[in-house]
C-alpha cells in the first residue's frame, strides 16, 4: 500500500499516518504525549506489519501497556483550526432563511417574546 509522505497536505506540518479501527487513514502529531495527558485522546501502537494503529481512548478502553497517547493532527493543524474558526464565525452570523416564514399571522400579543429577527421581518409588531 502506498504510504503518503509524513506531512499534512493542508498545513505541511509533520504528522504520522495511521489507520483507525474502521480502516480509515488518520494523521496524528508525531509527538509522544504523557500517559496522563487527556488532551491527547488517541491510543496508538505499531502492528506486526509496522502500520500505525490508532483508536479513540475512552474510560471503558483506557490506554494499554503496548500503546502510547497521541494527539489527532486535526486538533493542532493550523489550517484546520483556521477553517473551524471561519465555520464558527459563519454559523454565528444571522441566518437568512427562516426570518420571513409564516410566523404567527394572527398573534398580536407576542411583543415581549419577539426576538430582534422577528421584529425586523414583521415590522408592524413594532408599532
Ligand atoms: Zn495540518
Amino acid at each position: 500500500m502506498w504510504t503518503p509522505p509524513n506531512e499534512c497536505p493542508r498545513c505541511g506540518g509533520e504528522v504520522l499516518w495511521g489507520y483507525t479501527e474502521n480502516g480509515k487513514r488518520m494523521a496524528i502529531d508525531p509527538a509522544r504525549y504523557p500517559d496522563d495527558d487527556t488532551q491527547a485522546n488517541q491510543a496508538v501502537y505499531v502492528d506486526h506489519l509496522r502500520r500505525l494503529r490508532i483508536r479513540q481512548l475512552s474510560k471503558a478502553r483506557p490506554l494499554a501497556s503496548f500503546e502510547h497517547r497521541a494527539m489527532p493532527h486535526v486538533a493542532t493543524c493550523p489550517a484546520e483550526i483556521r477553517d473551524r474558526q471561519a465555520r464558527a464565525a459563519a454559523a454565528s452570523r444571522p441566518a437568512r432563511r427562516g426570518t420571513r416564514g409564516r410566523g404567527r399571522g394572527g398573534g398580536h400579543q407576542t411583543r415581549g417574546a419577539a426576538s430582534l429577527v422577528i421584529d425586523l421581518s414583521s415590522r408592524r409588531i413594532l408599532r
